[in-house]
């Protein structure tokens, strides 16, 4: 489940320490160290799967459930109201996706603009 190797299993274990923002059996979410937005935060699942191109229909569910917590998150976060407020959910994949810690993680930013990156 977990991988001992992986930095963000580390922070799941509570073997590094981060800001949490929520934790369930299934998912923990955390504070971005170097946010690139107003609000950012990363959703992950606690049981270890490197990336995007690694999931299977097994997944399926796991995902689904990763999407559907976001908003909810988000709001409680802070961030304004749709349509006019909003939020962006972004997941990098491998190195020419952006990746760089091989976790799965859904990064979640809002907040009001201009934003720092993107
Ligand atoms: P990615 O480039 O999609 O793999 O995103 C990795 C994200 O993890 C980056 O936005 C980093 O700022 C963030 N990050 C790296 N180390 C930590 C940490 N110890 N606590 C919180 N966020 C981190
Ligand atoms: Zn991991």
């Amino acid at each position: 489940m977990h991988d001992p190797d992986c930095l963000f299993c580390k922070i799941v274990q509570g073997r590094i320490p981060s800001r949490k923002v929520h934790e369930d059996e299934e998912f923990f979410a955390f504070h971005d160290i170097r946010p690139a937005a107003p609000i950012h935060f990363l959703v992950v699942p606690k049981a270890h799967v490197a990336s995007m191109a690694q999931v299977s229909d097994a997944h399926a569910p796991m995902l689904g459930r990763m999407m559907a917590l976001a908003p909810r998150l988000a709001m409680q976060e802070g961030c304004n109201p749709y349509p006019e407020g909003g939020f962006r959910l972004m997941v990098n994949t491998g190195a020419e996706g952006g990746q760089e810690v091989h976790h799965l993680h859904l990064h979640v930013l809002g907040g009001p603009r201009p934003w720092a990156r993107g």
